[in-house]
């Protein structure tokens, strides 16, 4: 269903545009007015439908179509680049297939049920040639049972359709067919694209039509709107086409030709409700009222009062009917907008295939030279965005030298681009990556440690003050004089509050670690992006490379945990400073435990306000207590500052170490170990490279074409303008 299709109808014929066979000649459908694209305008839609054919006009447009239709064919709409469209929608059976029929002079498979499955590009293109030539071309499996239909058909070439010659372009072949055979050869094709049975397919087929004296058009046939489900469709048929519907007529470079039954109510039609929905204002919608014959009543009055917005106006039609040859059908038609008593009334300018067929041709030229210029622009922007990331991408390494020259330029660079971001704070690499600004995160989460530190050993001093150091005291106590503070307490004291914060400083050197390993990875795979097989060693060597340094760093860490556990010590004059200024409320305090007229709430520096009343009750060994309580208070500060400050330089002596010794020796080591495959490996290309370059190299393609293209039309338009 998905498969890649096009189908495509050609008839070939020299070019002689200029001599354009008269109206009255068979096929001729169009008269093709003389008129400079930018002065197309509808007045000129009311000149009567037998003027002279002149082919100047046609001379202009067609470079512009056929550039159009050569981008169509590039597939430029694969790179995002909207074509400008005539999109033929309408409600199943109001008579989509019949009007392309009609501007065409072929058949199209018409009956029950949508027989439209597919979006269905008509290219139709005047040809002078009175001589007809067919064929029907056809690579692929079919190849040979249409071969021979198309013998059998050229054959009969020179039956009723003389004139056209046709092939379909789909799934990569060209099929030969002739106006005979080209409903059965559409049916086949569509069955091979969506499946045979009822299924519908976005893959576009393309007809194209050269053909005596059809108008040089190009729309879009889709499939009819149904709500519901007939035998055999899916369930979601309708919203199935409903999005393939969306899809074609949703671009502003899209004219939407709304396909409408004299027999219906126009508000109530699907078709009209969807194209409301993309063109509000129905500037790009042209409305072709089908089945006039059916029903003239109030015609006239439907298409005057326009309930429904349609900005580029009504045409009413009559199609073939029944097995009509083209030219009876026209000339019924004519006849009938000529005598008919109501439909005779609709003003002439609006009705009839013909006026359909000059009104679109207008259109199309209008709406190719306003988009035109955009889409070079387009070209020109993809094409130079798609070089330079081709530009970007590694070569194919061939030899061991050079893959031996890559890694080693690889590492080079990431190393370098590690010490920027981890070590030296520059970060013009990842200007908007906050994550990747690491000095700076680093100093946030160290500062945000020192601080949950400092918090946590704030314990809850204001109530049962100096209790726990007088209870540690009392367990000391050992046999000696009452006024020497015993080392033991002091180190009992210091002990306890350590271990009350040992976890934090191992879980932070944790915490920052793997955010380092974040910042380590997402460097290399920068670096070795072209390189996806050297992913897995590089990679693997960072994870173990960083493993490796936290697990030092959290020994470290809990060895000076340790130290400090056991060992009071620092040289730090601030020590004594503080201390000295925490003691100087104990005189406060003991003149409060003696004098019993006082509060007992007081003020201690560090401490702010205490209760002390219960400590009364301890004469002997309060003021032990209050003096070993300030000096732990002195002292912790220096333990904590001391804390952070070697968690500080042990990091930051890692991570140097990790970036400047270690990396280059366990990326190397990795890539030749057991598991990294060697040098070997990075001469393999990897799928995902190599399509991505053979993606880029096809679109560069596809874009130097479409410019191509486009810049030949654009010298063309810059000489008429001279
Ligand atoms: P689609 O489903 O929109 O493609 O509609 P078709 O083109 O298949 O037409 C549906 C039916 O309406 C067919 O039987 C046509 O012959 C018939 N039909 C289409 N246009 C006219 C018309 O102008 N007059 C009459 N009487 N029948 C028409
Ligand atoms: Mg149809």
């Amino acid at each position: 269903m998905s498969e890649k299709a096009t189908l495509l109808v050609v008839n070939k014929m020299a070019k002689q545009n200029s001599n354009i066979p008269e109206t009255s000649s068979s096929s001729a459908l169009v008269p093709i007015h003389v008129q400079p694209i930018s002065m197309i305008d509808d007045e000129e839609l009311a000149i009567p439908v037998e003027a002279p054919i002149v082919s100047s006009y046609n001379d202009r447009i067609r470079p512009l179509l056929d550039a159009i239709d050569k981008l169509r064919h590039l597939k430029v709409m694969q790179e995002g680049i909207q074509l400008p469209t005539i999109v033929v929608v309408g409600d199943q059976s109001s008579g989509k297939s019949s009007v392309l029929e009609s501007l065409a002079g072929i058949n199209l498979p018409r009956g029950q049920g949508i027989c439209t499955r597919v979006p269905l590009i008509m290219r139709l293109q005047h040809h002078s040639d009175p001589l007809p030539e067919l064929h029907l071309e056809f690579l692929g499996r079919t190849v040979q049972t249409d071969e021979t239909h198309i013998s059998d058909a050229i054959n009969q070439a020179t039956d009723e359709i003389a004139g056209s010659e046709l092939h379909l372009e789909f799934l990569g072949r060209t099929v030969q067919t002739d106006a005979t055979h080209i409903s059965d050869a559409i049916n086949q094709a569509t069955d091979e694209i969506a499946g045979s049975g009822k299924g519908i397919s976005h893959t576009p087929l393309t007809l194209v039509v050269k053909k005596n004296g059809v108008p040089d058009l190009t729309m879009v046939d889709l499939p009819g709107i149904t709500r519901v489900p007939v035998h055999g469709q899916p369930d979601d048929i309708y919203e199935q086409i409903s999005a393939i519907i969306t899809e074609y007529i949703k671009p502003e470079e899209s004219i939407i030709l709304n396909v409408l039954s004299a027999t219906v109510d126009f508000p109530t039609c699907e078709s009209i409700r969807m194209s409301q929905r993309v063109d509000k204002t129905g500037l790009r919608t042209l409305a072709v009222v089908t089945k006039v014959d059916k029903a003239p009543e109030g015609l006239l009055d439907k298409v005057m009062a326009d309930d429904v917005n349609i900005g580029l106006g009504y045409v009413c039609v009559r199609n073939r009917i029944g097995d009509e040859s083209y030219d009876e059908a026209r000339k019924e038609e004519a006849n009938l907008f000529e005598t008919h008593p109501l439909l005779s009334k609709i003003d002439k300018s609006i009705v009839g295939i013909p006026v359909l067929a000059q009104k679109l041709v207008r259109i199309q030229a209008t709406i190719i030279a306003k988009c035109l210029p955009e889409i070079v622009r387009k070209i020109n922007d993809k094409l130079s965005a798609n070089i330079s990331e081709l530009n970007r991408m590694p070569h194919n390494l061939t030899s061991v030298p050079e893959a031996m020259s890559a890694l080693m330029q690889i590492i080079g660079s990431s190393v370098e681009s590690l010490r920027k971001v981890l070590l030296r704070g520059e970060f013009e690499e990842y200007p908007d990556d906050k994550h990747m600004h690491c000095t700076a995160r680093l100093s946030e989460m160290l500062n945000q440690c020192a601080r949950e530190l400092q918090k946590s050993s704030e314990d809850n001093y204001k109530d049962n003050f100096l209790m726990e150091e007088i209870r540690i005291l009392e367990e000391t106590r050992g046999i000696g004089l009452p006024n020497f503070l015993p080392r033991a307490a002091f180190l009992m004291i210091l002990q306890k509050k350590v271990n009350e914060i040992s976890g934090a400083p191992v879980e932070f050197v944790c915490k920052v670690w793997e955010y380092i390993e974040k910042v380590v990875v997402a460097v290399l795979m920068r670096h070795s992006e072209h390189y996806p097989q050297l992913e897995s060693s590089t990679r693997r060597a960072a994870q173990i490379l960083i493993a490796k340094r936290k697990d030092m760093s959290a020994d470290r860490v809990a060895e000076i945990i340790e130290m400090e556990k056991i060992i009071d010590y620092t040289c730090d004059p601030e020590y004594l400073t503080v201390w000295g200024k925490l003691m100087a409320s104990k005189n406060l305090f003991l003149d409060v435990m003696n004098n019993y007229s006082r509060s007992t709430l007081i003020t201690i520096d560090g401490f702010g306000e205490v209760e002390v009343g219960h400590l009364k009750s301890f004469p002997n060994i309060r003021d032990q207590a209050f003096d070993i309580k300030m000096r732990i208070a002195a002292y912790w500060k220096i333990v904590l500052k001391r804390l952070v400050d070697s968690m500080a330089l042990n990091l930051q002596f890692s991570v140097k170490n990790l970036v400047n010794k270690d990396m280059e020796t366990e990326i190397v080591n990795e890539l030749m170990g057991p598991h990294g495959g060697g040098l070997e490996r990075l001469l393999e290309e990897s799928p995902s490279v190599a399509i991505k370059r053979e993606r880029l190299n096809k679109s560069i393609k596809l874009l130097k074409d479409s410019k191509e293209v486009v810049a030949k039309v654009m010298d063309r338009i810059a000489i008429n303008a001279d």
